[in-house]
């Protein structure tokens, strides 16, 4: 059966793209354990003035740091200017109090 990743994981990725000078940091991590494999997926928060070759090339890099990490994981990488105030679904499921 399908089902998230242990919170050890959970954290072990958002170290790793924590551990990159560019990354601003991350959210709407999903991450799913399907017996053969992993999934895990996630928004990544860059400055919004890099070019699309610089992000595009972070986002490489972060992406290599995760799989060498998990090498069975297929991952999946949004992009996303940093401070956006997108709909997410981390507030779906625990909304914001303001
Ligand atoms: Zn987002």
């Amino acid at each position: 059966m399908d089902r998230e990743l242990p919170d050890v994981d959970r954290t072990r990725v958002a170290d790793l793209v924590n551990a990159h000078p560019a990354s601003r940091g991350l959210h709407d991590l999903r991450t799913r354990s399907t017996g053969v494999g992993q999934h895990i997926e996630f928004h990544l928060e860059l400055d919004s003035h890099l070019s699309l070759a610089e992000a595009h090339d972070i986002t490489d890099e972060i992406e290599s740091s995760v799989r060498a990490a998990f090498p069975n994981a297929d991952v999946t990488i949004h992009q996303e200017p940093a401070g956006l105030d997108d709909e997410r679904l981390d507030h779906r499921l625990r909304p914001r109090r303001h």
